[in-house]
């Protein structure tokens, strides 16, 4: 599991974070779902520990028959294949709603996690009432952008789910678009961009109070007489100013996970590639390759893209 919730603050933690921690309190992380709360230990957070973190449950102990954060991510694992929609909904609480991590936040979670009590569900009456359970089932506000992707790659037959990010209500399959070819009128909006990154340090490059990631994604490839390069490489452009040096290593971190993640994998024949992917803005006229990430909404992901569900695309 990629996430928990901090016993002491209240509030959720990706696993990326503990590597951020000045120490790692093991007994103080749980299950998100306010009906489970079972321990999850950390793992892999010390700064000799390579692999990206993650949290796991103790050894013997499982999430309770209500917890839906396990339901949902058992569900994970047949998604990639079939549409695990029932009668047009998805079944059981989705990242939907990106906020800005607050303590309100927190609050407002735990109000709606409540309603999703099986024992108040039963109780509610009338047709009105259920429709407005099926709507809080469909609900989970999460903090973090991994959460979003995640459920991108895992859930391509079910891209059509509604998303709302920090205020842009649409669908998954609007909200998400690949880096690739001709810059011209073909990005639009803030959204959550996504393309190969190439991996080496040179192409991440700080100046000005600003950091330039270097995608391996470009216009086109050009024919020279001695070799074969890419034309016009897309970059991205992160604000360094309104970011804490925590914040920053965040990013960089993601870069390093995604690295080792490629290194360690041994199928030859695997599509996976390192991805990054941010919330940002497209380029501008005069800029036409470099795209502005907004704050510090950046994730890695070492993944195969899959193609968006026939369903969906239909
Ligand atoms: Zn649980």
């Amino acid at each position: 599991m990629n996430i928990a919730r901090d016993k002491l603050t209240g509030e959720e933690i990706e696993a990326e974070e503990l590597k951020l921690l000045i120490s790692v309190e093991k007994a103080n992380y749980e299950c998100i779902d306010v009906n489970c709360r079972i321990r999850l230990i950390p793992c892999s957070f010390e700064k000799h520990h390579k692999p990206r973190p993650y949290f796991k449950t103790e050894q013997g102990v499982t999430h309770t028959l209500e917890c839906t954060f396990s339901q949902y991510t058992e569900l994970q694992n047949q998604s990639r294949i079939i549409d695990v929609s029932v009668n047009g909904l998805f079944p059981v609480p989705y990242p939907s709603k990106l906020v800005k991590p607050s303590r309100k936040t927190i609050k407002t979670n735990k109000e709606e996690n409540d309603h999703l009590n099986p024992r108040i569900i039963k109780n509610v009456r009338g047709v009105i009432d259920n429709l407005q359970s099926e709507e809080r089932k469909r609900n989970r506000v999460v903090t973090a952008l991994g959460q979003i992707v995640d459920f991108y790659l895992n859930f391509p037959n079910n891209r059509d789910n509604s998303l709302e990010i920090l205020n842009i209500h649409s669908e998954y399959r609007f909200l998400f678009k690949r880096i690739k070819g001709k810059s011209e009128g073909q990005y639009k909006g803030r959204k959550i961009y996504f393309g190969r990154v190439s991996l080496s340090d040179d192409n991440v490059i700080e100046r000005e109070n600003r950091l330039f990631i270097q995608l391996y994604e470009f216009d086109k490839w050009i024919k020279n007489d001695e070799r074969n390069e890419p034309k016009n490489n897309y970059t991205i452009s992160i604000d360094l100013i309104q970011l804490s040096n925590h914040k920053k290593t965040k990013i960089l971190n993601e870069l390093v996970f995604a690295t080792i993640e490629q290194k360690n994998d041994e199928d030859e024949e695997t599509k996976k590639k390192a991805y990054i992917f941010f919330l940002g803005d497209p380029p501008k006229e005069d800029t036409p390759y470099l795209f502005t990430v907004y704050e510090n909404y950046v994730v890695c992901r070492y993944d195969e893209i899959l193609r968006t569900g026939r369903r969906v695309r239909s």
